[in-house]
């Protein structure tokens, strides 16, 4: 059975790299009928945060990655881990190190003189219980100078030399154990099949590597993905624009449409770029994943999202507009949610974000009679207004409010008056707009409902 893995270092938000991460290793899961873990890599206690913790869950929440099983925090494994590597001491493929900060800046240069990495005295010695009182780390005893061939199912095989790969430490003086030692013994004993991660862990396999092969344990297989670049191709940074899941949630993208758009974002399936979750699970394979680096296109994840801001529930839209609404300082009137209920349907094909869905139902929401605009006052013409005082007496007999109905009654009217649309459309479009951008006539005065637009028409002019 495959078993993939999250596992965030919680000392931050939820980035988009380390959601397109989880969401690779999620759909790689359920694509095999496998299970998705989540592990907190919170051995660093400066650096991790309770408040990043939470901030990960909630943008995997948000984003619907759910794990099959109990979350793991790694610190809590610390005893495990330590118990490990004494396990690698008894076998003579791990040793305690004694060098000071400047004997080891010295073996360093030596080493570098020498054309290798880092490697302590203290490698082939047995120390003394005296010696064992004084402060130490215990470093990993890896080969001295073997190719070593890392297969990776996105890169391929990847060659390093072990004599360019440090005598690693794997227990600091403070007995905390060290990232990649951690990483190892918690991948095997969660039973964690394949590992789906950045690319800027390739190095981090090599030596993972090692440590696996020193335990005599079976490897996983490793899908380095390459890192997500913005639009100009430089690594994804602050400046391209929203960096954490949140982000992009409070920009006002769906769910859904983050999924579609971060699983087409290194991965392909053909020229497909809508697709729903069971359409993604179906395809999704390691095999897909592509070598290159994917840059972020801002205009193509907002037309994804329009896609699926289109076939979403209308009654969840009018949720978070109006979340989006009081998040923006408006406040709700008895009316609000039957207002959005009608307007969002007619507004909604040409937003791009829940945030611009709300702004095009600003029109809607204003509430009559509205200050006109000078271009509207300048329409005014005796003639026009008489001709809107006409109109709104037809209003007043219309029995039926939706758009196609208000439309042919439109052009019943404005045939009635003998003159073009063309007469009427700009002004009224001024006095019902209330100054925001609005739909077509018909549309806007459906939105409004009947009441209202009696008010606007009406205006204060007669
Ligand atoms: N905790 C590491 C990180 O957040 C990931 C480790 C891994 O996936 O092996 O970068």
């Amino acid at each position: 059975q495959v078993v993939t893995r999250f596992a965030p270092s919680p000392t931050g938000y939820l980035h988009i790299g380390g959601a397109r991460t989880a969401l690779f290793n999620w759909l790689y899961a359920k694509h095999t009928g496998g299970k998705f873990l989540i592990r907190v890599e919170d051995t660093d206690r400066e650096r991790s945060t309770v408040a990043a913790v939470d901030a990960i869950f909630e943008g995997l929440d948000w984003l619907g990655l759910k794990p099959d099983d109990t979350v793991v925090f790694q610190h809590a494994r610390e005893k495990r881990h330590k118990q490990a590597v004494a396990e690698l001491v008894a076998k003579g493929r791990a040793y305690a190190c004694f060098m000071t900060q400047e004997e080891t800046e010295m073996a360093r240069e030596d080493a570098r003189e020498a054309g290798h990495a880092l490697r302590s005295p203290w490698r082939d010695r047995t120390p003394t219980g005296a010696e064992l009182e004084q402060a130490h780390v215990i470093r990993f005893k890896g080969p001295l100078g073997d190719a070593l061939v890392v297969p990776d199912a996105v890169q391929g095989d990847v060659t390093f030399n072990t004599k360019d790969m440090d005598d690693l430490i794997l227990l600091r003086s403070d007995g905390n154990p060290t990232y990649n030692l951690a990483v190892v013994v918690d991948d095997h004993d969660m039973g964690i099949t394949h590992v789906i991660r950045g690319d800027d862990h390739l190095n981090n396999a090599a030596r993972q590597s090692l440590i696996y092969m020193a335990f005599g344990w079976e490897l996983p297989t490793f899908a380095h993905i390459p890192l997500i670049h913005g639009p100009d191709g430089a690594k994804l940074s602050k400046r391209h624009g929203a960096q954490a899941v949140g982000d992009y949630q409070s920009l006002g993208y769906l769910p859904e449409a983050m999924r579609n758009y971060l699983t087409r974002l290194g991965w392909s399936h053909g020229d497909d770029e809508i697709f729903d979750d069971a359409q993604a699970i179906e395809w999704f394979d390691v095999s897909g994943i592509n070598k290159a680096p994917a840059r972020l296109d801002f205009a193509k994840l907002g037309s994804v999202n329009a896609h699926w801001i289109r076939v979403a529930d209308d009654a969840r839209l009018v949720n978070l507009v109006m979340a989006e609404l009081i998040g923006t300082g408006h406040k709700e009137a008895p009316d609000t949610r039957e207002i959005l209920t009608r307007t969002l349907p007619l507004v909604k094909e040409r937003a791009q974000t829940i945030v611009q869905l709300a702004q095009a139902a600003h029109f809607a929401l204003v509430k009559g009679p509205v200050p006109l605009d000078e271009k509207t006052k300048n329409l005014l013409t005796e003639e026009t207004i008489s001709r809107l005082k006409r109109l709104h007496e037809n209003v007043l007999l219309w029995d039926n409010w939706d758009a196609d109905y208000i439309d042919g009654q439109l052009k019943n009217f404005v045939e009635n008056e003998g003159v073009g649309f063309g007469k009427i459309g700009p002004v009224l479009r001024g006095i019902l707009s209330a100054g925001h951008p609005a739909p077509d006539i018909s549309r806007l005065l459906a939105s409004i409902g009947r009441e209202e637009s009696l008010l606007r028409l009406k205006g204060g002019l007669f």
